[in-house]
């Protein structure tokens, strides 16, 4: 099943997504992570209450994870259009909670930093429930599903110090959704994932040429951390990405980026200047 968050008379509503409609279900919570730690069965809280999808506001479908999590290099191709090693242990680094925007919501171009901003089209995982040391083959358990992620990066500010989370957390640099398929739906590791901007493919690649899977990473991340319901998990960027094109292709204003991944759905956000705002 595809689920959704939408604006239903400015409130977020979880809903599912059947053929072209939306379909509320019946729960009080408004976003995914509580409605996940509270482990009802989705199946059953249908209503009558369905809309045309065309018309919906749709959200992120997870507002605001407990931990954005994502991992480095995890595709061969990517490692070698870098000239990096693969890495023999996952590089995990964390996404803070504001980048967080929805589908049609605009990227930033900051105005601190204009010239190095990139795309990463990624799956990502939803973790569906509290857990810690979970085997890799228990891990299908607490997947409640998956989703698109857009690991956007400046690239200069990623590289001017190790741990890179200055380079991947500005303000609107964490895309997420259109909405997240639940993991009795796919194979996670056997799906197209292609990256288009303004139409042209820049990523095209399988999830099978991830280095470490969606269950190792669930596997290595418990094992030293309590994952809570609703994490996000961005499993990594395959190549293509726009710093190892010749010449590179940064993102602009004006650009559209759209992210399409096999039984989930296709991401689309438009890249737009930084806005004069200033909050102090
Ligand atoms: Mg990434």
């Amino acid at each position: 099943m595809l689920i959704a968050r939408h604006l239903v008379n400015d409130t977020p509503q979880i809903a599912a997504i059947i053929g072209d409609e939306i379909v509320n279900l019946s729960t009080p919570h408004q976003d995914m992570p509580e409605f996940l730690a509270s482990g009802v069965e989705i199946d059953t809280l249908l209503t009558d209450d369905v809309r045309p999808l065309a018309e919906a506001k749709l959200l992120p479908p997870v507002g605001a994870p407990p931990a954005i999590l994502a991992v480095g290099l995890n595709y061969r191709a990517h490692a070698e259009e870098g000239g990096r090693e693969v890495p023999s242990t996952p590089v995990i680094f964390t996404k803070h909670h504001n980048c967080v925007i929805g589908p049609g919501d605009g990227i930033h171009i900051p105005r601190a930093a204009p010239d190095k901003v990139d795309y990463e089209g990624e799956l990502a995982i939803v973790i569906g429930k509290r857990c810690r040391h979970v085997p890799k083959d228990r891990a299908r358990e607490i997947i409640a599903g998956y989703t698109v992620m857009n690991d956007v990066s400046v690239r200069d500010w990623q590289r001017a110090s190790p741990t890179m989370l200055m380079g991947k957390s500005w303000d609107t640099h964490g895309p997420i959704g259109p909405w997240m398929a639940t993991s009795d739906q796919i194979d996670p590791h056997n799906l197209q994932l292609t990256t288009r901007v303004n139409d042209e493919i820049r990523q095209n690649s399988r999830t099978d040429d991830l280095i470490f899977d969606c269950f190792d990473i669930v596997e290595h991340l418990s094992t030293a951390f309590t994952l809570e319901a609703g994490t996000v998990i961005a499993t990594g960027t395959p190549a293509g990405v726009g710093l190892y094109w010749d010449p590179p292709k940064m993102l602009k204003a004006g650009d559209e980026v759209s992210i399409t991944i096999e039984g989930i759905g296709t991401l689309t956000n438009p890249v737009i200047a930084e806005p004069e705002t200033r909050l102090i």
